[in-house]
């Protein structure tokens, strides 16, 4: 199994959400932003992003994440 962790980087988010939509259609089957697992805050032209504690690291925000605010990074 593909052993990673997700590095952050909110200089190149634009706010679009895919991985909120991704997040919470994955664990809740339907597009809830709010309930997904990673919720990111959009002020002006700055985004921050966070990941609540019932976040288990899968990683599939991070596939649709195509600005490379999420990543993978290989462990090991
Ligand atoms: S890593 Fe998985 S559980 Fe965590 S926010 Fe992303 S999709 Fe949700
Ligand atoms: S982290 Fe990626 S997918 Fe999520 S809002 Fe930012 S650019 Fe979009």
């Amino acid at each position: 199994m593909e052993k990673f962790t997700i590095r952050v980087n909110p200089g190149s988010c634009t706010g679009c959400l895919l991985c909120q939509l991704a997040c919470s259609e994955h664990y809740t089957g339907s597009f809830n932003p709010s309930a997904a697992r990673v919720q990111v805050d959009v002020s002006g032209i700055d985004c921050s992003i966070r990941f609540t504690e019932e976040c288990n690291g899968c990683g599939v925000c991070v596939d649709y994440c195509f600005y490379e605010a999420l990543r993978k990074e290989a462990v090991g």
